[in-house]
């Protein structure tokens, strides 16, 4: 049996899912039109509820409001981008001809999933959990969003937008823990995204197998950045600094460990330190004096990132900044930890805090070795100044994106550009169409042409003529695309004699 039959189902939510379901044949029926005053709405409410999101944020990871402006513009150029393209989207695609398919109308036509469950993380709670509703309503869906509980008052204030630009329940937020979701995840949702690690990712996807629905799974794990002889040394510190210690690392596309070639090793180190410095306690009166300095989310992941350093620390590991812990605010100083080996926890875990490993490499083979060895990554980085270094990475390793020369600019930065894992780091793509499709069925649709062939000749009795035929597909050349377009187009011409 199963392990999804035995997950309990409370009621309330329950009775949610089913008064939304009942909803479903008529938003998906809607226009681009009342989509997009669907997206306007959201938005709207989200940015009239900056003080209150500025306050949240504040209280629970220690953010300044620029730091949360970003995460607002990305959805605001998102939101923008369905409106100028959501026309064009639903409209139908047609399939360029076949040989199989001479005179008949073949397309897809975009229609919408109809229930969509968003299950975002906590650490950028607005754009994660919005960018995939904006999304799914676009494709038409009803949607069910359960915030993160490891931040309490960002998920109220989500509630509060929700309810204020959707009083008729067309999103609803449904607030509360891994009870919550767990009820959730036993409702015959058509379409989860689920956005945080990949032990509960697991669980998600079991859960979605039960009703056979459809999942985006956004995860993480470690990032590797490899920075080799020819690179830019400081520019790679420069970035790699802001990359890993923005948002206290608490980024998925954040470098978690970094590879430097032994000739530049050093001076990327003292670099980094350098950088690190200079962005976070660029007057010398400590990084936890900055105000502009993050914290880590709660006691839970603080105790768990200072276990690394610690093991880190015991096992041998040079601790080359940083590395002190301050319970009472949660308050991590940025940490760079060098000699470490493969037995240390933070060279098998995901950091996901304001730490980072370096290690010197004297054979790019090693890197792609250790890198190949380990689960998929979500996002990797390289820094070079040599075009065919940077193809071979490229060409030897994979993750959901890289990035040539800089780092964590190629998510929500570009809708034309899909975000998402591989295997292990996810499953799908966010942003743009993607979103759209991912919340679509693309129903394959196919209109019989006019009757210029008697269909019987492909009925049995089969004639010899047709098995000629067959035996011509099978063993002829190829008939070239342009001939295809040529006959199907005659065909249809000879078709509007025939009506
Ligand atoms: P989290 O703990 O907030 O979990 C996310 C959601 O899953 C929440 O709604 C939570 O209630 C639910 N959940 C937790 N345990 C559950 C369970 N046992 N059963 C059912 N639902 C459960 O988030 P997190 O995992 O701490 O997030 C951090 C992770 O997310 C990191 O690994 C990070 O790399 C990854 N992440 C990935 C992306 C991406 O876009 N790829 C973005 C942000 C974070």
């Amino acid at each position: 049996m199963s392990t999804v039959v035995s997950l309990p189902v409370n009621n309330d939510v329950r009775a949610s899912f089913d008064r939304l379901a009942a909803r479903v044949p008529q938003v998906s029926q809607s226009t681009a039109e009342q989509r997009i005053a669907r997206i306007r709405r959201l938005m709207a409410a989200t940015l009239a509820a900056r003080p209150r999101i500025y306050e949240a944020v504040k209280a629970e990871r220690g953010l300044s409001p620029p730091d949360v402006d970003g995460e607002l513009v990305m959805l605001k150029m998102e939101a923008e981008h369905i409106e100028q393209n959501l026309a064009d989207w639903m409209s139908d695609k047609s399939a360029p001809p076949s040989l199989m398919t001479l005179g008949k109308k073949c397309y897809l036509h975009y229609e919408a999933k109809g229930m969509v469950l968003v299950l975002p993380s906590w650490n950028a709670p607005y754009v994660i959990g919005f960018l995939p509703v904006l999304g799914a309503l676009a494709a038409g869906n009803v949607v069910i969003v359960k915030p993160s509980e490891l931040a309490p008052q960002s998920s109220r204030v989500m509630a509060e937008i929700v309810k204020e630009a959707f009083p008729d329940g067309e999103v609803t937020i449904i607030e509360g823990g891994v009870e919550a979701a767990t009820a959730l995840l036993a409702c015959p949702f058509h379409h989860i995204f689920y956005i945080g690690n990949n032990t509960v990712g697991r669980i998600v996807m079991r859960a979605a197998a039960e009703h056979f629905a459809s999942v985006t799974l956004e995860m993480g794990g470690k990032n590797p950045s490899i920075v080799d002889a020819s690179a830019d040394v400081e520019d790679a510190a420069l970035k790699t600094s802001w990359g890993r210690m923005c948002n206290a690392g608490q980024a998925c596309i954040a470098p978690d460990y970094v590879f430097a070639h032994e000739s530049v090793f050093q001076r990327y180190v003292d670099a980094l330190v350098r950088e690190i410095t200079a962005m976070y306690n660029p007057r010398g009166e400590g990084f936890d004096k900055n105000p502009e300095y993050p914290r880590v989310i709660n006691a839970r992941h603080f105790e768990r990132i200072k276990a690394l350093v610690e093991d880190a620390r015991a096992k041998g590991a040079k601790i080359v900044m940083g590395g002190e812990f301050r319970a009472e605010d949660r308050y991590i100083a940025p940490t760079v930890v060098t000699n470490t080996t493969p037995d240390m926890k933070i060279m098998q875990e995901e950091i996901f805090g304001p730490v980072i490993v370096v290690m010197p490499y004297r054979d790019r083979e090693e890197v792609v070795s250790y890198v190949r060895k380990h689960d998929k990554p979500l996002a990797s980085y390289v820094f070079s100044k040599d075009r065919e270094s940077w193809e071979f990475f490229l060409k030897n390793t994979t993750s959901g994106s890289m990035v040539l020369n800089h780092n964590v600019v190629q998510s929500g930065t570009n809708p034309y550009l899909p975000f998402g894992g591989v295997n292990h780091s996810g499953i799908g793509r966010l942003v743009g169409f993607n979103t759209f499709a991912e919340c679509s069925n693309a129903r394959t649709v196919f209109e019989e042409g006019p009757k210029v062939v008697d269909p019987r000749t492909m009925f049995p009795p089969l004639t010899d003529k047709y098995k000629k035929q067959l035996t011509q597909l099978l063993e002829g050349k190829p008939v070239p695309a342009g001939m295809v377009k040529a006959i199907d187009g005659l065909i249809r011409v000879v078709g509007l004699f025939k009506r």
